[in-house]
């Protein structure tokens, strides 16, 4: 097993940089998911890597060892594609062991090897079945299993279940997930999906355009989202952001709308600023189901109702704001499409950005960097 280490990874094509010096350093055995949005660079990291691709500047290491100039097949990484890549004409035994069988491995090994890959990954009965013989998800073990035999100390998925339908996506990331707590395999996983991002990743790295938004954990990057892009781009649907103003005199954001909320502390430096507030359509509901806890009201029309089953997510225009605000009711939410109403959310969910850096301000229980309403009036 090994940790990766990634120092300023740049990578040019011709005069497009697509990659603009990337750190990161993965632990050893650590689940890694790297999410963003399509053309975000996310296969050109794997693809350097794995030596797949040139890198133009800056340094790759695995397992304390700089791979920069070795050959893909010297870096004992295993990459897992979107399109499995099985070979038709083979039966699953075959397409597992024809890796080991080009690297010269011994019949007896390469039997042992793929019957306890078929075993972890319940392929036992199916082993001498072709390809078109297999469902969908039958087929992405496969792939696994032909990555498993060869033990590599690093798996590099990229995008491996978007070919699946929703139903088997969500059962194979759960077998994916017992499958490295059983291997702890040190592995990077790239998808667009958040959801899988969120449930698989020990720590999740959020790219956009070539650079890093955020490395952290699930609840670090949902609770504490460094910038606007990952606060909108993570949660379905992502958190609201609405455009306000500080006042100069008194603790108060100023909306859109002209309604006002009274903060009661205000971040130091913002006096009279504009700024972006963030709010997350699950803590944005009807007061009615605050129970009572401090809260701010926002005057809304309900434009459309998208009913999922458990909740309720409506989309609502509020005066003063191009976008919609959306926000998840409970399921049994009495709310229907073109009426008005208040929603309202408690001021410990509200978060607040600085529009010109897009990264968010700490909250006052995160740091001393605020100031109450008491220093304002001196
Ligand atoms: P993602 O996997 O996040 O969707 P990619 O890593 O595949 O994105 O691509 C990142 C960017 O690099 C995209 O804008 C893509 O068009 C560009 N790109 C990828 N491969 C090449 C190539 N061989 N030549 C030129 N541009 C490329
Ligand atoms: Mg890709």
């Amino acid at each position: 097993m090994a940790g990766i280490s990634i120092k300023g990874l740049t990578k040019r094509y011709g005069k497009l940089e697509v990659l603009h010096g990337i750190d990161a350093e993965i632990k050893d055995g650590e689940f890694l998911v790297v999410v963003g949005p399509s053309g975000c660079g996310k296969s050109t990291i794997l693809r350097l890597i794995a030596g797949l691709e040139q890198i133009s500047a800056g340094e790759v290491w695995i397992g304390g060892r700089r791979v920069n100039r070795l050959e893909p097949k010297d870096r004992n990484v295993a990459m897992v594609f979107q399109n499995y890549a099985l070979y038709p004409h083979m039966n699953v035994f075959n397409n597992m062991a024809y890796g080991l069988r080009t690297r010269r491995y011994s019949k007896s090994q390469i039997i042992k090897r793929v019957q306890e890959a078929s075993e972890i990954l319940g392929l036992q009965g199916l082993l001498e079945r072709k390809p078109r013989e297999l469902s969908g998800g039958q087929r992405q073990r496969v792939a696994m299993g032909r990555c498993i035999v060869r033990e590599p100390s690093v798996f590099l998925f990229d995008e491996p279940l978007s070919n699946l339908d929703a139903k088997l996506r969500t059962q194979m990331r759960v077998e994916l997930k017992q499958l490295h707590k059983q291997l702890k395999t040190t592995s990077i996983y790239v998808t667009h999906d958040q959801v899988e991002a969120m449930t698989l990743a020990d720590r999740i790295l959020v790219l956009e355009a070539g650079n890093i938004e955020q490395i952290g954990s699930a609840n670090q990057i949902y609770h504490e989202p460094a910038t606007t892009f990952v606060a909108g781009f993570i949660g379905s649907p992502g958190m609201n952001l609405i455009p306000c103003r500080l006042e100069r005199e008194a603790a108060k954001l100023i909306l859109p709308n002209g309604g006002q909320l009274e903060l009661g502390m205000i971040p130091k430096g913002f006096r009279g600023s504009e700024l972006i507030m963030g709010i997350r359509p699950e803590h944005l509901t009807l007061n009615s189901l605050l129970n009572g806890s401090p809260f701010c009201c926002i005057k809304v029309s309900v434009e459309l109702m998208e009913p999922l089953g458990a909740d309720n997510v409506a989309h609502c225009s509020m005066a003063g704001l191009e976008q919609n605000l959306v926000s998840r009711l409970p399921g049994d939410c009495p709310v229907a499409e073109g009426e008005s109403l208040e929603l309202a959310f408690s001021l410990q969910n509200l978060q607040l950005f600085d529009p010109q850096s897009r990264e968010r301000l700490p909250v006052p229980h995160e740091s001393g960097g605020y100031e109450a309403i008491s220093s304002l009036a001196g």
